[in-house]
């Protein structure tokens, strides 16, 4: 049934994997590959991770190499386990294997000793300026900085310092690790780094063995090193810090049969959304959503409540590309992938979103007649199904209108249109309440068409999805649209302003035909003529099925905003 849609199975170079493919031609790192994606667990994953996760994974397998998960969980106040959990979920739901899960916790008793290291090679001191000292000592872009006047303690003060750091004596603040590089750096994170600060708070893994945490910069290099890792693979934003990662290896004893590289390559960006744990994390908390799998989030768990599925991500991320250049990718070419997977993956289902009754007048009563339905209009595998034909059914509203222009090739008064899968019907009268609302219409049905064709060959051009009435299952229907009404939320201050306050669209009263009732949650559907949708994760059940609109069958989107 898996149809071959994706492009991923022959990957386009790019430039780092020119770059992997060289070093392995060069021997370099005894030609292995090993990479990490280290998320910090402070939040659910985006789809700005999915792109780090395909780079990270993607060329551990292509090359026949390694790739860890690594929890980077060195910031206690904000890491909790529920992040975790989700984050392997995550990858996992992409469709990666981490050769090995690894902690940066787990290397805090190493990173210590390192720090004892750089302390008796004079490379790193105890400053005890405040933060606000240490802002003002640290210069600006354009002014260098200058010394701390600690930054001259004997080896022996230092270690003693740092082991009374580490000891539980000082306060936080009252002093931190810093390395002695260089304060007049015009590379601001050389500038005398700190490694380790002072946090009285329990570690979600550490508990309270430890007072003290190191600095992501500090703690990173190391990592990878600890875990043989040959490409450490990050986003621009990092390529300023390089030299200080590469400070850190340098001035360490490492026993790591290579030493990793760092190399960095664009975010993603996504129109009309955000892609930060810090900015979700707000629209979380402040009740913008339901949640970090709020079907509108960008997050991992949300696409995937939505009915996205883990292919289309992966070919998205590949079609994206790996660069240098930081853009702004549209939403389009995520929802592309999205659509071209599930046109070749999702079976067919009839189903009315805003019902509008119909009586076929000369079909018999309390009668129906089986039909046939195809699973899939290309795709023999998925086989067909029967659905029933009655007197009465339901019509989608807006395939009526009372005075419909030419071009109208659906319902309107003495208008003639195919049921899917059945006959042609012809309008002939209209029914209305006392405000004027059309609120049934009355057709009649021409026999002799059942096959598809018309006996005499007259053209009837318009084909509309119905649903029986006496068995049509009832249903809710939640549809989505972009989250934020603007490109770049983030341009200005505060981006919730820019949320879109139709961003969900819930209808009560849709009709499904009764096959739908045996879909399991997360399924995939086309409903025929209206788009691709899912049975919720959470809310659908057979007592009350709940279905997400995926994604609409064309874009929109564009339309719109063009
Ligand atoms: P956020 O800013 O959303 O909190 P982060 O960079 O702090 O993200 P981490 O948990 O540190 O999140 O990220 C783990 C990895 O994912 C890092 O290597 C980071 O570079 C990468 N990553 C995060 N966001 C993106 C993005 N938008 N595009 C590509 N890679 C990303
Ligand atoms: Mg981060």
């Amino acid at each position: 049934m898996n149809k071959d849609t994706s492009t991923s199975d022959a990957p386009t170079s790019n430039f780092i994997r020119n770059l992997i493919a060289e070093d392995i031609s060069n021997n370099k790192h005894g030609g292995r590959v090993h990479t990490r994606f280290p998320p910090e667990p402070n939040g659910y994953l985006h789809l700005g991770h999915s792109k780090a996760i395909c780079v990270n994974f993607g060329l551990a397998q292509q090359y026949d190499g390694h790739c860890n998960l690594r929890f980077d969980d060195t910031n206690p106040e904000k890491e909790n386990d529920e992040y975790m959990r989700s984050i392997k979920e995550d990858v996992s739901w992409l469709g990666f294997k981490w050769t090995e899960l690894r902690y940066a916790s787990d290397y805090f008793d190493a990173l210590y000793q390192f720090a004892l290291e750089l302390i008796d090679k004079n490379l790193a001191y105890v400053d005890s300026l405040n933060a606000e000292q240490m802002r003002e000592y640290r210069g600006t872009l354009t002014e260098p900085g200058k010394n701390s006047p600690h930054r001259d303690r004997t080896i022996e003060q230092n270690r003693d310092l740092f082991e009374r750091m580490k000891s539980g004596e000082f306060e936080d603040g009252a002093h931190a690790l810093r390395a002695r590089i260089d304060m007049s750096s015009p590379n601001m994170n050389m500038r005398d780094p700190v490694l380790y600060r002072i946090r009285h708070l329990d570690h979600y893994r550490t508990g309270d063995k430890w007072c003290i945490y190191p600095m992501y910069d500090y703690t990173h290099c190391l990592s990878d090193a600890l875990e043989n890792i040959t490409h450490s693979l990050c986003t621009l934003e990092f390529e300023d810090h390089r030299p200080l990662y590469d400070w850190v290896l340098d001035n360490v004893t490492l026993t790591s049969p290579s030493r990793p590289e760092q190399t960095e390559f664009s975010r993603l960006n996504l129109q009309y959304t955000v892609l930060s744990k810090r900015k979700l994390i707000q629209l979380v908390e402040q009740g913008h959503v339901t949640g970090w799998d709020d079907p509108r989030m960008p997050t991992i768990s949300g696409i995937r409540r939505r009915g996205y599925t883990a292919d289309a991500v992966r070919d998205f991320c590949e079609r994206v590309g790996v660069t240098k250049n930081n853009s702004m990718v549209d939403m389009g070419v995520l929802e592309n992938s999205v659509r071209e997977d599930l046109n070749s993956k999702a079976p067919r289902a009839l189903a009315v979103l805003k019902p509008l009754k119909l009586v076929i007048t000369n079909f018999p009563e309390n009668s129906s007649e089986t039909l046939t339905a195809r699973n899939h209009p290309k795709d023999d595998s998925f086989g067909t199904r029967e659905i029933r034909l009655s007197r009465e059914i339901f019509v989608e509203q807006d395939d009526f209108m009372e005075d419909p222009p030419r071009k109208f090739f659906r319902l309107g008064p003495g208008r003639e249109v195919r049921l899917r899968y059945g006959y042609c019907i012809t309008c002939n009268e209209i029914i209305k309440d006392d405000t004027g609302n059309v609120i049934e219409l009355r057709c009649t049905y021409d026999p002799e068409t059942g096959s598809g064709q018309t006996p005499d060959g007259r053209k009837v051009k318009g084909i509309i999805h119905w649903v029986s009435a006496t068995e049509a299952v009832d249903a809710e229907v939640r549809l989505y649209d972009r989250l934020f009404g603007v490109e770049n939320p983030l341009a200005s201050d505060d981006f919730t302003e820019h949320l879109n306050s139709e961003s969900l669209q819930v209808l009560t009263q849709c009709k499904l035909e009764p096959s739908l009732l045996l879909a399991e949650k997360g399924a995939n559907y086309q409903f025929e003529r209206l788009g691709f949708f899912s049975a919720d994760s959470v809310d659908h059940s057979t007592e009350t099925p709940v279905f997400n609109r995926t994604v609409t069958l064309r874009d929109s989107w564009a339309k719109r905003s063009g």
